[in-house]
């Protein structure tokens, strides 16, 4: 390993001492970008690396809240603006209850990559709260949401930082904070992304992440003449991404063999479509946590405390939370005969196990298969700019193509000497070089 990057490596990890997750993002992307980096002296002479770890700014408040039977609750409410290089900062808000600094900084510091590569004007942010919706009413959700807008709307606007949701985060959630947003400032803007159709949202916004998945592994399975038609695939998770996934690999004849939630998987050998997909969407609702009801209403097998990827599958898409499939997991899917591996969660994959699928199999990174997401919420601001609203077909021909031109991208900066493509390369170093030549051009600052 190289000398100069394992002392920068140790740099970070000591200014930032526990930040585990934050670290374990740096250096998978430092380790795939370096070489690159080396052979450009200008990134080093600006110390495009030293500045693009440390985020711009990193906002840490309370957020209080009454449930309801009076009592008084505190969470801690986040908000990192990561880089502004190429656009305000964009991302999502999550509410659950590992989130701390640590993971809102390594998903601002993806998102700022992923941005890049979708080729919207977007730059990276995160944010957040410890804040576990298990369980909780609709108007604790509300009142929480207000709470936190409470303080987040002084640090953000339709120029400045445009939130939307995550993990925890929904419409319904975003709806809140819209609220409370407008009330805030008097103005009506497209401020937060992932809004109600009705005031605001796009289209296809609630199936973009999903959809976008489902058309990167196509592009990828093109290279090899192939499609998805056809094939097995095991997903984890049953909230948004998931849901998209599994109605577009459905629709385009894949059969989705599993959902999964922290309590355990479902497997169906029939396959996840139509009413099932769609059920997806009231369990998500319920904010119980668990997919056992699914087994239930549908008479299919429940493995509790399990996780997906002991199946027999062609494809495997994690769609929960970061590493949440592991080496063993990795070792079993590939023994099991799996081709691919996509991650449409944010570091869906722990590192040796990104490690060995890509040693072994076909692995594609989350920030390029999930870009769908905030590619969609850059189309929802464009047309919130424009005071216009697109059809669907506009908005799913231009994620398509968004998601198109994202492969060719990776292909283009990951292609290998033996013509394989090596996609986590590949996205790392286009998301990089065009936040890199913004960050040159703006001087040191
Ligand atoms: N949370 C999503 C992501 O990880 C979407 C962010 C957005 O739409 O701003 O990319």
């Amino acid at each position: 390993m190289d000398k100069k990057m394992q002392d920068f490596l140790e740099n970070v990890r000591l200014r930032t001492p526990g930040e585990d997750e934050f670290h374990q993002a740096v250096q998978e992307f430092v380790e795939s970008i370096w070489d690159f980096y080396i052979q450009n002296p200008q990134y080093q002479k600006a110390a495009i690396l030293e500045r693009m770890t440390e985020p711009e700014r990193s906002l840490i408040f309370r957020v209080p809240w009454v449930d309801d039977s009076g009592k008084v609750h505190v969470n801690r409410g986040y908000r990192v603006q990561f880089n502004s290089a190429i656009g305000p900062y964009k991302g999502g808000i999550r509410f659950h209850s590992n989130v701390n600094l640590s993971t809102l900084k390594f998903l601002g510091f993806e998102q700022t990559f992923k941005n890049s590569l979708t080729s919207l004007p977007m730059g990276g942010g995160k944010g957040g709260a410890d804040f576990n919706p298990r369980g909780k009413s609709d108007m604790e959700i509300m009142r929480f949401c207000q709470s936190y807008m409470a303080e987040m709307f002084r640090h953000i606007g339709p120029d400045t930082d445009i939130p939307a949701g995550d993990i925890g985060v929904g419409q319904r959630e975003v709806g809140y904070m819209f609220g409370m947003y407008k009330k805030l400032t008097n103005e009506f803007t497209g401020v937060l992304t992932g809004k109600g159709r009705e005031y605001g949202g796009s289209l296809i916004r609630p199936e973009a992440t999903g959809y976008g998945v489902i058309y990167f592994i196509n592009e990828i399975l093109a290279r090899h003449n192939d499609s998805i038609s056809g094939k097995t695939v095991a997903i984890s998770g049953f909230g948004n991404v998931a849901w998209g996934t599994a109605k577009k690999a459905s629709e385009l004849g894949a059969k989705v063999v599993t959902i999964s939630g922290p309590d355990g998987y479902v497997y169906d050998p029939d396959g996840i479509s139509g009413e099932k997909v769609d059920f997806m969407l009231q369990l998500r609702a319920s904010n119980m946590d668990t997919v056992k009801p699914f087994a239930e209403k549908f008479g299919v097998q429940y493995f509790p405390g399990k996780k997906p990827w002991e199946q027999k599958v062609d494809i495997a898409i994690p769609c929960a939370i970061q590493n949440e499939l592991d080496l063993e997991d990795a070792k079993m899917l590939v023994a099991n005969g799996c081709k691919l591996i996509a991650e449409a969660s944010n570091m869906g994959l722990t590192t040796d196990a990104t490690i060995y699928a890509l040693k072994h199999i076909i692995f594609a990174p989350g920030k390029a298969v999930n870009a769908g997401g905030v590619s969609v919420s850059g189309l929802e601001m464009t047309q919130n700019s424009m005071r216009i609203g697109w059809t669907k077909e506009e908005v799913d021909a231009k994620l398509k193509q968004i998601m198109t031109n994202i492969h060719e991208t990776c292909v283009k900066f990951g292609e290998e000497p033996d013509g394989e493509i090596n996609y986590q390369k590949g996205a790392n170093i286009s998301g990089f070089v065009k936040v890199a030549e913004a960050m040159l051009a703006q001087g040191i600052v």
